[in-house]
């Protein structure tokens, strides 16, 4: 019987992945695939939105999850819900009977991870005393041996493991940092811990490496405010979330003409109208939304940063097939969720990716 592990590196670039930075996860991508231009993801391409996509197959316009920031914040409806509104891969594992683990660094966000029958942090609270980075996220070095353990119980047919320092090192140093690039090298030595532990059954196991976002550098320009911009009246709020941001449009506007006036102001790359009452804006390369606190290295939410690193490997035979889709596309978060279903035999029921098997 298969059995697919996948791991979630935080804010980790595509680009990071290297023979000579990651030589472990390169050498599972020389053996599996990699999607050579990575993966993709929506906007904004930001933590909660992008693993509640990956976890649920579903894209935030039907899970219900738009942005990162109710962290920070008491958000209003418009801006999306807190935790997804459809069911998880976790939920139809257990419906199959296929015993799961769920073991993030991050468990304020990543709340898809409820229905995992092994769970850490247990009960979703960071037990005390565990050390944390500079963000509160326990660090890569207290989820290790939490993961192998998952790993090393055969019973568990899907293991998820999610590692953030890649995350905090680039919002606090920037992504192309002498640190950030340590923490990657770093995070590559425990990707490579996790491999050798699975040596064992490799030739039934599927590994997938994914990240949420890519991580940019800021350049020296203003922040965008939309609200200083908003010369005809159409919108009356807006939610910062880094490169990106969700905008209210007021009852009775066009939402196509309000998405082609935010167009218009400076540093705005995109806009999605994604309903009557909401448009998402993307922002160019380094440019960033007005926002009450920046972090001091890099940030992500915008289309540049929308790029996922997307590896496969293991010695299952459905590993060339998917690595094979990937050279034909780039899979978007949320095509994982159904791929891992048809690997694992279990019905998600409707989601919006395509299995990379077919
Ligand atoms: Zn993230």
């Amino acid at each position: 019987m298969t059995r697919v592990v996948l791991l979630g590196l935080d804010g980790f670039p595509h680009r990071a992945i290297s023979a000579d930075l990651t030589p472990r996860m390169w050498d599972l991508a020389q053996r599996g695939g990699r999607a050579s231009s990575g993966g993709t993801t929506d906007l904004p391409s930001s933590t909660d939105p992008g693993f509640c996509s990956l976890l649920t197959g579903c894209r935030p316009s039907t899970h219900g999850v738009r942005t990162t920031s109710w962290r920070y914040a008491k958000l209003p409806a418009w801006a999306g819900v807190e935790t997804p509104g459809v069911p998880t891969i976790f939920d139809g594992c257990r419906a199959a009977g296929i015993r799961t683990a769920a073991i993030v660094a991050d468990d304020r966000g990543l709340l898809c991870t409820g229905s995992a029958d092994t769970r850490w942090p247990p009960g979703g609270a960071i037990p005390p005393g565990t050390k944390l980075d500079a963000h509160g996220y326990p660090v890569n070095a207290v989820v290790r041996p939490q993961l192998l353990q998952a790993l090393g119980d055969e019973a568990n047919g899907f293991v998820f493991g999610h590692l953030n320092e890649s995350d905090t090192v680039g919002h606090d140093h920037g992504p192309e940092s002498e640190a950030a690039q340590a923490c990657y090298r770093a995070t590559d030595q425990v990707v490579g811990e996790l491999l050798n532990a699975l040596a064992g059954g490799w030739a039934e196991t599927v590994i997938v490496i994914v990240s949420d976002h890519d991580m940019q550098s800021r350049n020296g320009s203003v922040p965008i405010d939309p609200m200083a911009h908003n010369t005809h009246g159409w919108w009356d709020a807006y939610i910062p979330d880094g490169g990106a941001a969700l905008v209210h449009l007021l009852p009775g506007v066009d939402p196509q003409e309000a998405g082609a006036a935010l167009e218009r102001i400076d540093g705005i790359e995109t806009c999605v109208a994604s309903n009557d009452s909401l448009a998402i804006v993307g922002a160019e390369p380094g440019r960033i939304f007005a926002a009450p606190i920046y972090s001091a290295g890099g940030f992500h939410g915008a289309p540049v940063t929308a790029r996922t690193v997307a590896l496969v490997g293991g010695g299952d035979p459905a590993v060339p097939k998917i690595a094979r889709a990937m050279t034909v596309k780039r899979p978007h978060l949320t095509d994982w969720a159904p791929t891992i279903a048809s690997l694992l035999g279990i019905d998600l029921g409707p989601v919006d990716g395509e299995s990379l098997l077919g």
